[in-house]
């Protein structure tokens, strides 16, 4: 979503600056910070204090610190961090003035129910030139009890559908393949009557060597009508990422999930029902308050029956404001934290070995983006269930889609030779 905001960052400065590489020939920096974990911020302070002795060179230099950090910490920043200014996400629109010194304050941490950026076309400055995200929503009403993003980015709203069709259509016609509608729960999308299924399936239906993408689905909104579209369209990308956070029902409970252990599974059963072949992947959070050996053990048993891809996995981490920080105690010791965050991981890595080593014989679509990290003869990119696939260069090159079959895997990538292709 940084990412994704940054583009439109730089599409709004785009008048008055250039966009450079290297931090020492910059005459503004702005740091588009997380806030969703205490060390994603701890990271933010270190580059802060790296990035200010290169003041000493140039004297000419701001810092500028943006994003959810400029929410949740505001004028604290300026001197914790040494910024010179601040600037919230839905407040970006004002980042000109504020850099004239047009603006009465350095600050705009303003959060606004109807901002979306629309009309603003993103500079996709750091782009591999085939892959693009879309942001299509912005804000979360869902209040999960950890969580600070309904406090940083405010209320949830819908772009204008229209907007997001043309995006998609101008990055397809700029030789652009593969899109990923973006937001904090995209299920919940609503622009007058186009709810996310009918939105997906506009995008896809542009053109059928545009693939689509989303993330993130909460499961509460995780309809059969969005499976039957993406079962229908071969170029809606076979890859769910749906968070279950915990596998006990106490603590989805006390999360504020809003659904159970059973639903969550039900989901599952109809995300498989659909697309039998479908990558699916979660978040999920060790040691959230109150957590109990017999809790955590539900956890590692839903992540064994669902056997998932992949997963980003965390320690919980207390946030300011947050109905836990308010209501519950982060009771559960460091170590106690860690050690089960260990076990989640470890299973997560024979998880994705294990499904890794299912696709071995098995043909895919790979969408080509780029040279493979480890050796110049090789390229990399996708299958359609997100899976990094490495195979030879041959003459193949970025953007193509080529038909590989898998020979072998680690737990986090797949290699293999091409087939087939014309
Ligand atoms: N909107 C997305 C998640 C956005 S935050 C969703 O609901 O799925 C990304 C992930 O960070 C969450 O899924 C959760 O696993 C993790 N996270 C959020 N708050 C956290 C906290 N306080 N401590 C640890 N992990 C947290
Ligand atoms: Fe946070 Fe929950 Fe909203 Fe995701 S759905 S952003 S975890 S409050």
């Amino acid at each position: 979503m940084n990412f994704s905001d940054s583009e439109i960052v730089a599409s709004i400065l785009s008048n008055e600056y250039t966009i450079t590489d290297d931090p020492k020939s910059a005459d503004l920096i702005l740091l588009n910070t997380c806030s969703i974990r205490d060390h994603a911020e701890q990271r933010v302070f270190k580059r802060l204090s790296e990035l200010n002795t290169l003041r000493k060179k140039n004297n000419q230099l701001q810092i500028g610190l943006i994003g959810c950090m400029a929410e949740r910490i505001k004028d604290e920043l300026f001197t914790k961090g040494n910024v010179d200014l601040v600037v919230g996400p839905d407040a970006y629109r004002d980042l000109p003035a504020i850099l004239k010194k047009e603006s009465p304050t350095n600050i705009n941490v303003l959060l606004s129910e109807v901002e979306t950026y629309d009309d603003i076309s993103p500079i996709r400055y750091d782009s591999n030139g085939i892959s693009a995200f879309i942001s299509i929503m912005r804000g979360c009403n869902n209040f999960c009890a950890y969580c600070v993003v309904p406090y940083t980015r405010g209320r949830e709203r819908s772009r204008n559908w229209q907007t997001i069709v043309h995006e998609a259509q101008k990055l397809f016609d700029n030789g652009y393949k593969e899109v990923t509608l973006l937001g904090q729960n995209v299920n919940s999308y609503l622009y007058g009557n186009m709810n996310f299924a009918k939105l997906i399936e506009s995008v896809a239906k542009i053109n059928p060597l545009l693939r689509v993408r989303f993330a993130t689905s909460h499961p509460k909104d995780l309809s059969d009508e969005l499976l039957e579209v993406m079962a229908t369209y071969p170029n809606i990308c076979k890859s769910i990422h749906l968070p279950a956070q915990s596998g006990s029902d106490n603590m989805l409970k006390a999360m504020n999930r809003k659904y159970t252990r059973q639903w969550y599974l039900d989901r599952i059963k109809s995300i498989r029902n659909y697309m039998p072949d479908c990558g699916i992947s979660t978040d999920m959070i060790a040691g959230f308050c109150g957590e109990t050996q017999a809790d955590h053990e539900q956890s590692l048993s839903l992540m064994e029956s669902v056997g998932y891809d992949y997963a980003y996995m965390f320690k919980y981490s207390m946030r300011e404001g947050t109905a836990a920080h308010k209501n519950m105690e982060d009771n559960i010791d460091e170590m106690t934290k860690t050690a089960r965050l260990e076990e989640i991981i470890a299973l997560q890595q024979e998880s994705s070995h294990k499904s890794n080593l299912k696709d071995i014989g098995k043909t895919f679509e790979v969408l080509v983006e780029g040279i493979s990290k480890r050796s110049e003869d090789f390229l990399f990119g996708r299958n359609s269930q997100n899976k990094v696939v490495v195979f030879p260069k041959g003459m193949y090159k970025k953007g193509d889609y080529v038909q590989v079959k898998i020979t072998s895997c680690t737990s986090a990538t797949l290699k293999g030779e091409t087939v087939n292709n014309n």
